[in-house]
């Protein structure tokens, strides 16, 4: 399948027609494509987005693959693509805050759809400025379960990374796509069932592998922190994280605690990015014995064959167990 996959992508670049999202091959949609334009904050969104719209929507990115949504400065060209788009979509909690003032600035004509916020029944959990909440025991937590309303970067925004909270994205896609195109709804209706029945497959094979793991292989460090959502859902324990935001190197003290932490939980892997510098992952591994795994997909997709949503969460699953000696 994957084989086929790539086939496919290799045969519509050499056509110079491909609307994968990954791939902005011109700054602008092309002239006389009168297909529905919709423009997604990551390439893991404009995956899901192009799962459920099909080919006859033409889904872009705009933050390319490998790049960072959290720092991410749009560039003039990306207004362009956001005036013309049909659907805007980001995930929101403060991940693509940027979002906002670029749709402004381009006149957007279209509303912001945004996956990850006010999701009834999903438990939030505490963001990266609210992180090391344990260690810090500062007076800022609230005992409200929903994410805070007057400050998003109170919740943590990595929801995709639970393959449960990922088909409620899905849902809510085939929701508003209908919405913006009613003659296309019962299409995007049937690609969104089939679409969560394989993400209901993949949930539960993760779960499945994860729950074999003993109890003393579950603590994890993560480099930014992108997994609480993963780890809840499939049993795993965080212990820290090495950044507290994207661009904000940790303190020698703090990388210290990490240190300390890593050594009295027994913590055996560090998860690492691609899209960011693993230097400091493994000097705190050295210094603890912890394995680095560095080649884990969260807010980017990669290359093919880890170019779909699902294959990156397969492949950080395989990754993550491998490094717990699953
Ligand atoms: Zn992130």
């Amino acid at each position: 399948m994957r084989r086929f996959g790539a086939l496919l992508l290799v045969a519509c670049l050499s056509l110079g027609a491909c609307g994968r999202p990954d791939v902005p091959a011109s700054s602008g949609p092309s002239k006389g494509d009168a297909r529905l334009q919709i423009v997604a904050t990551t390439t893991v969104l404009a995956d899901l987005v192009q799962r459920v719209a099909g080919d006859a929507v033409s889904v872009a990115s705009l933050v390319p693959k490998g790049g960072e949504v959290h720092t991410f400065d749009p560039a003039p060209s990306d207004l362009t693509r956001v005036a013309a788009a049909t659907l805007i979509v980001g995930n929101g909690l403060g991940l693509d805050e940027w979002l906002t003032d670029l749709a402004a600035r381009a006149g957007a004509r279209a509303q912001i759809l945004h996956l990850g916020e006010d999701l009834a029944g999903v438990e939030y959990l505490a963001g990266e400025e609210s992180g090391h909440a344990e260690e810090s025991g500062h007076a800022g937590e609230s005992s409200d379960s929903g994410h805070g309303s007057d400050d998003d970067h109170a919740t943590n925004p990595h929801l995709w990374l639970d393959v449960a909270i990922a088909r409620r994205y899905v849902a809510r896609l085939a929701e508003a796509l209908g919405a913006a195109d009613p003659a296309g709804a019962a299409g995007y209706a049937a690609r969104a069932a089939a679409y969560d029945a394989r993400l209901s497959t993949l949930d539960t094979s993760i779960r499945t592998r994860f729950e074999a793991l003993p109890e003393a292989n579950r603590q994890i460090v993560s480099f930014h922190d992108a997994f609480p959502y993963f780890a809840a859902a499939y049993g795993l324990e965080i212990v820290g994280v090495v950044v507290a935001a994207p661009g904000q190197d940790p303190s020698a003290g703090e990388v210290a605690a990490l240190i300390e932490a890593i050594r009295v939980s027994g913590a055996r892997a560090i998860l690492a990015e691609v899209q960011f510098n693993d230097r400091l992952a493994r000097q705190i591994a050295e210094e603890t014995g912890a394995t680095v795994v560095a080649d884990l997909y969260t807010d980017s997709l990669g290359d093919p064959p880890l170019d779909s949503y699902e294959a990156i969460l397969e492949w950080d699953a395989a990754r993550i167990l491998e490094a717990l000696g699953g």
